[in-house]
Formats: C-alpha cells, sequence, structure tokens
C-alpha cells in the first residue's frame, strides 16, 4: 500500500446533538481507509468512546485525538494539509501532487460552513466533484484514491474478522 507518512483527519466543529453520528462516520470511514488517527476539535465522549469500542474489537492502531486550538495545528502540521470542499481543485487534478510531497497529510473536513481562514492555511482545497455532499463521502473517496484502492486489502488484525462469504454473515469474534 501507499504509505509514505501519516493521514491523520482533523474534523472542523461538530455540535454534538446534531453531528455525533456523521462525526463518527467519518472516523470508521477514515480508520477503514487508510487513515492513522481522527482528531476533534470538540471532547464528545460518545464519537471517543465509540469509535475506541471498534478499534479493540476490529484491530488497527487508530487513534482519536481532541485539540482545543485547530488554527495552531493546522499551521504546526509538519506536511501537506488538504481542506476537502467543493469549491477546491478537482481530486483527480490534485492527488498525484499531493501523493508525491514529503511528510504527512493532514486531511481537513468541515461540519458547517468552515471559517474563511481554513482555506488559506491549507496546502491544498480539494474538491470531491463541485457538488454539495458529505464529509463522508469526501473522505472516502480521498483516501480510496490516495491508496488507489489497497486500503480495502490491509489486514487490521483485529479480536473480531469478516470471513467473507457469498451468503449470510460469518466472523469470528475473539
Ligand atoms: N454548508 C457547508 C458549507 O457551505 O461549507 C458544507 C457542509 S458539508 C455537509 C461538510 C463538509 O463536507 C465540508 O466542510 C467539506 O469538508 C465536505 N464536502 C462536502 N461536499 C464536498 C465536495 N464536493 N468536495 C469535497 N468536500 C466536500
Amino acid at each position: 500500500m501507499v504509505k509514505k507518512g501519516r493521514i491523520v483527519v482533523l474534523r472542523l466543529g461538530h455540535r454534538p446533538a446534531r453531528d455525533k453520528r456523521i462525526t463518527t462516520h467519518v472516523g470508521l470511514v477514515a480508520r477503514c481507509f487508510g487513515a492513522d488517527g481522527l482528531v476533534l476539535t470538540v471532547d464528545d465522549r460518545t464519537v471517543i468512546e465509540s469509535m475506541q469500542d471498534v478499534c479493540e474489537r476490529w484491530g488497527g492502531s487508530f487513534f482519536v485525538d481532541v485539540v482545543s486550538d485547530w488554527r495552531s495545528y493546522m499551521k504546526g502540521w509538519k506536511g501537506v494539509v488538504v481542506h476537502l470542499t467543493m469549491y477546491g481543485l478537482p481530486l483527480d487534478d490534485t492527488i498525484d501532487e499531493i501523493r508525491e510531497a514529503a511528510g504527512d497529510v493532514l486531511l481537513v473536513v468541515g461540519a458547517e460552513k468552515v471559517p474563511p481562514d481554513v482555506y488559506r492555511l491549507a496546502t491544498y482545497n480539494v474538491s470531491v466533484g463541485s457538488q454539495p455532499h458529505s464529509e463522508v463521502a469526501a473522505v472516502a473517496l480521498f483516501l480510496d484514491r490516495y491508496f488507489k484502492g489497497e486500503e480495502l486489502k490491509r489486514d487490521f488484525n483485529g479480536r473480531t474478522r469478516v470471513i467473507p462469504s457469498k451468503e449470510g454473515k460469518k466472523a469470528v469474534i475473539g
């Protein structure tokens, strides 16, 4: 699998009452599609605990962190900062350059409208199509293009594992 540095997803904004399922889905997709961790800007225990539970049962070394000052986090990032936004440059025109760039990748997604300086703090503003949709889909497609589909073949060495089968549900639960 293409892997030079870490990929961390930064979820900007999160309204606990409205966004906890979507933020959890951003985390689940990030983990499954090859990112190393999720950084939240709001300390929502529901999201953190549900991600920790998945990691504990399904394996891998995915981390979840919380930062209080996301601007400093973006500014201090060693590597490229990719902000996913429908207003950015097309994914297919930027992904090769991002993959070849030195250092780690910080992948930034919003919840509601992101503050305008995010566009400036990003090394790349990248669109996954120029239509509004979802941060979950944007993260999934970005990571899949980045890893060229190889991420889906990764072994998480989890206690719980699916045994792929043509019919029914087969799993080993350790
Ligand atoms: N109404 C918000 C705005 O005007 O910015 C958009 C909120 S959208 C549901 C949440 C996040 O999904 C965005 O901040 C962005 O990160 C991501 N997103 C939505 N559509 C996208 C697209 N076409 N390409 C890349 N990211 C997208």
